[in-house]
């Protein structure tokens, strides 16, 4: 079996051992005599896998019952409508604009009401998270304060949380959802779309303080669907759910507790990010976009002295079974994401072929 060393942004590389068990059940889960795909989302078997989901995830992360969590469809895009329409009481909420999916967010809330830009770092190309020293203060009678924690695409991240006063802090942190970690307090609300560090693409995790939403929703037009009050009251299964993302997901959620935890993985993680960020320190060739205060545990982006070597660096590295390196399409330029299934093994191998790329290219003057 040959498998190549996967640096994709997300979908992403998923535990080896949880493809295998997963594998293992396909045909015949625990006896049931059908696959997971084939079991009525009501039967007993199907709730059992559910439940565990929501309780391995518990135990994972450290969330009280105060807080709900639901297994919703729709991805990290469709919560940035759900949010306003679930939250925004007083018509009124805050936006940290960090990059292109917290713009993105921000953009859709103020359809559903006001969304003030409570600070930006779109003039330096996102390569920063924005200063935080006033957000406490412009927080102040907002429905809530919305943050993206983790920057997928330009490569920064939350190294502390701003403080919001009594505003609760909303936070998408799909990109570093179980990579360190997270005390759930901090927040009013957190969510991710699974496929970047949680399980297969098609389930996205809210977790949310319940009495933010026990009135339901503030848009008459929320739908159904949508409502996080009659998600929560039917165990994220008002309909249909993605029943074998969620039973992936679950096993995720093992396989992290397994590894020790989330504290463990923030070691693990912190140390492949070291790697990787040392050969950019070291090299007058490469060149990593962002500020060093606002680094990336997660996604790590960089550039060659030309976007040509760029392009040459992910193809050459592609043909070394390196695969998914190339930046998104809004910044260019090379992108490792070395999420929790990227063995320092894979890291070690790209910083080799860092160097390799450096000597064979890098002796012109640019
Ligand atoms: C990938 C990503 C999104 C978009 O996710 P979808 O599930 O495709 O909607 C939003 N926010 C962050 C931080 C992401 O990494």
């Amino acid at each position: 079996m040959a498998r190549v060393y996967n640096f994709s942004a997300g979908p992403a590389a998923m535990p080896v051992s949880v493809l295998q068990e997963a594998q293992r059940e396909f045909l015949d889960y625990a006896s049931s005599g059908m696959s997971v795909l084939e079991m009525s989302h009501r039967s007993a078997a199907y709730q059992e896998v559910i439940d565990a989901a929501e309780n391995n995830l518990r135990s994972l992360v450290g969330i009280p019952d105060s807080y709900g969590v639901l297994f919703l469809q729709g991805g990290a895009t469709l919560q940035f409508a759900a949010i306003p329409m679930n939250l925004m009481a007083a018509g009124r909420a805050g936006y940290i604009v960090s990059g292109h999916f917290a713009e993105s967010a921000w953009l859709e809330a103020e359809k559903y009401g006001v969304a003030e830009c409570l600070a930006s770092s779109a003039e330096t190309h996102f390569d920063r998270i924005p200063a935080l020293g006033t957000i406490e203060a412009k927080s102040a009678g907002l429905d809530y304060t919305y943050i993206c924690q983790n920057n997928t695409i330009f490569g920064t991240m939350y190294h502390e949380l701003p403080r919001t006063g009594t505003t609760p802090l909303v936070a998408d942190v799909s990109s570093c959802f179980l990579s360190l970690p997270l005390n759930c307090e901090r927040y009013g609300l957190f969510y991710a779309g699974a496929q970047k560090n949680a399980g297969p693409a098609g389930v996205t995790v809210i977790c949310v303080r319940r009495d933010l939403v026990e009135f339901g929703p503030v848009s008459p037009y929320c739908p159904t669907y949508l409502d996080f009050s009659k998600q929560l009251a039917k165990g994220s299964m008002l309909n249909t759910p993605n029943t074998f993302g969620i039973y992936l997901c679950s096993k995720v959620f093992e396989w992290v507790q397994a590894q020790g935890g989330l504290e463990a993985m923030g070691q693990y993680n912190q140390a492949k990010a070291d790697t990787l960020y040392g050969a950019l320190d070291d090299s007058d060739f490469y060149r990593g976009t962002a500020q060093r205060d606002s680094r990336s545990i997660a996604n790590v982006c960089f550039r060659t002295p030309t976007p040509e070597l760029d392009a040459a660096f992910c193809q050459e590295a592609a043909g070394q079974g390196l695969m998914g390196l190339k930046g998104h399409r809004l910044v260019g330029g090379i992108r490792a994401s070395i999420y929790n299934a990227v063995t320092p093994e894979a890291v070690d191998a790209l910083a080799g072929f860092m160097k390799s790329f450096e000597l064979a290219h890098g002796s012109r003057s640019f």
